[in-house]
């Protein structure tokens, strides 16, 4: 039995919203941002607290994206790219900038969420990435290093002490990044929204923009409800959206469909075993295995399916049974919720940047590993819109608009990676036994 069916437990456990309501009549701005989610309100409250006038809308509810359906887990780590391959990668201004955002994330995010109120729904108390190969063991430990040439509060845990941490005995080590940690989502995003109306924030769910008609130097977006709003600069905030006005930026990334579920709330024993420190874990393999508590102890675990359509009970009993196995639960738990969402993937993996013409821009901060990038990442770009948006002092490289090329064909590729990463996993298991 199956608790709620795609509905995030989020819903269920977070602080409610601030009331809003759709747009309905016309409207003047200085910035539109479209999508309530960490991104879009971040950059409002950055903007609004600059003195800058900003409507905000979405086409569901606040954190109705990835904000609100995600797992939770605070990580200041990309998921492919370390500070070495940055160098490489980027100039030396931009993987400055990149590194900057990205190692700030953890700490601004638990400081809102103690700011908001959101007491044991955000919890900084680490993460683990253990290693699941000896080849893994070797790369984490290199880029411990280069956490720590840099000054960051990362460290690495040897065998024993990653058994002692998860209460299993197969990892090669671990990363520790004491600034991690894990959040309600939806309450943070709630809490963002709430932040950002007292900042000065007009804020419309239920509220598609459906297009953008540029006349000089002002844009006019039509809107689901009829109305329209003028607004001389645009942001587009939406993520894996293809909807409408996000149509453009959406055909930038992939989609990448994440499940997730939440068991039943475990007995404190299992919890002292497999998670003494509440540390929340994602470790090394293409077919991450990852695991969190909630603050009602419910274990939050996900994974991806190789045809991801309709596969919330499939998906459900399997993620159950993969945590039965690898935390030796004893029997599979009962779920409380089994729920989907959609990640915007780069073709770097890195965040993206882009302009669509005059005082039009989008962001894409996902790759999913967004909770604490896109939270930073919203804010500066909120101070730079409001510094003018000089394309030399961008908080990222800013790059032309561009839909993938063969986007179709493209969006299979995280299943074929998929594909690979269960049969090196099962090779793996047939070698051990
Ligand atoms: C299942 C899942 C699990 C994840 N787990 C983690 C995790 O544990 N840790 C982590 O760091 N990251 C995780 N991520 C990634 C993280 O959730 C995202 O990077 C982050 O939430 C992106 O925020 P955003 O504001 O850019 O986009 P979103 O939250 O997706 O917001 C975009 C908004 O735009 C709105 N929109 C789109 N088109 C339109 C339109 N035309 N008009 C009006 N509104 C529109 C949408 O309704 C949506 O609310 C996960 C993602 C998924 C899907």
């Amino acid at each position: 039995m199956i608790g709620a069916i795609g509905t995030p437990v989020w819903e269920a456990t977070a602080q409610p919203g601030p009331t809003t309501a759709p747009l309905k009549s016309g409207a003047t701005t200085d910035v539109v941002i479209v999508g309530a989610g960490f991104l879009g309100l971040s950059a409002a409250a950055a903007l609004a607290s600059a003195g800058v006038d900003v409507i905000v809308l979405d086409a569901g509810d606040i954190g109705a994206g990835a904000s609100g359906r995600n797992a939770g887990f605070v990580v200041p780590h990309f998921s492919r790219a370390d500070p070495a391959e940055l160098a490489q990668r980027l100039s030396q201004r931009a993987a400055e900038q990149t590194l900057g955002l990205l190692e700030s994330g953890a700490d601004r995010v638990f400081a809102l969420a103690t700011e908001a109120g959101l007491g044991r729904q955000a919890e900084q108390v680490g993460w683990l990435q253990p290693a699941h190969e000896p080849a893994s063991a070797d790369l984490l430990q290199k880029r411990v290093a280069m956490w720590q040439a840099r000054g960051r509060p990362v460290r690495w845990l040897d065998r024993a002490e990653v058994a002692e941490r998860t209460g299993t005995s197969g990892y090669f080590g671990a990363l520790e990044d004491a600034s991690g940690g894990m959040i309600n989502p939806l309450a943070f995003a709630r809490a963002l929204a709430r932040r950002a109306i007292a900042a000065g924030v007009q804020l419309h769910t239920r509220t598609t923009a459906m297009d953008i008609a540029t006349d000089g130097n002002a844009h006019t977006l039509r809107l689901s409800t009829g109305a329209t709003v003028r607004a001389t600069r645009v942001l587009l905030a939406s993520n894996a959206g293809t909807t409408g006005a996000a149509r453009k930026l959406g055909q930038s990334v992939l989609p990448l469909s994440v499940y997730q579920i939440a068991t039943e709330p475990l007995p404190a024993e299992t919890v002292a075993r497999i998670a003494p420190r509440r540390q929340p874990v994602s470790d090394t393999r293409t077919n991450i295995f990852t695991y969190r508590l909630d603050a009602d102890n419910r274990l939050i675990s996900g994974g991806m399916a190789l045809i991801p359509y309709a596969a919330e009970r499939r998906m459900a009993r399997r993620i159950a049974e993969r945590l039965a196995q690898q935390l030796d639960l004893g029997s599979v738990p009962q779920i409380d919720a089994v729920w989907r969402g959609t990640a915007a993937m780069t073709r770097d993996g890195l965040p993206l940047l882009t302009t669509a013409g005059a005082g039009i821009f989008g962001a894409v901060g996902c790759n999913g590993r967004g909770v604490a990038f896109t939270t930073v990442l919203g804010e500066a770009l909120g101070n730079w819109m409001a510094a003018g948006a000089d394309p030399n002092e961008a908080p990222l490289p800013l790059l032309p608009s561009r839909a993938l090329p063969l986007r179709g064909l493209a969006r299979w590729a995280p299943s074929l990676v998929l594909l690979r990463g269960i049969l090196a996993e099962r090779g793996a298991t047939a070698r051990a036994e």
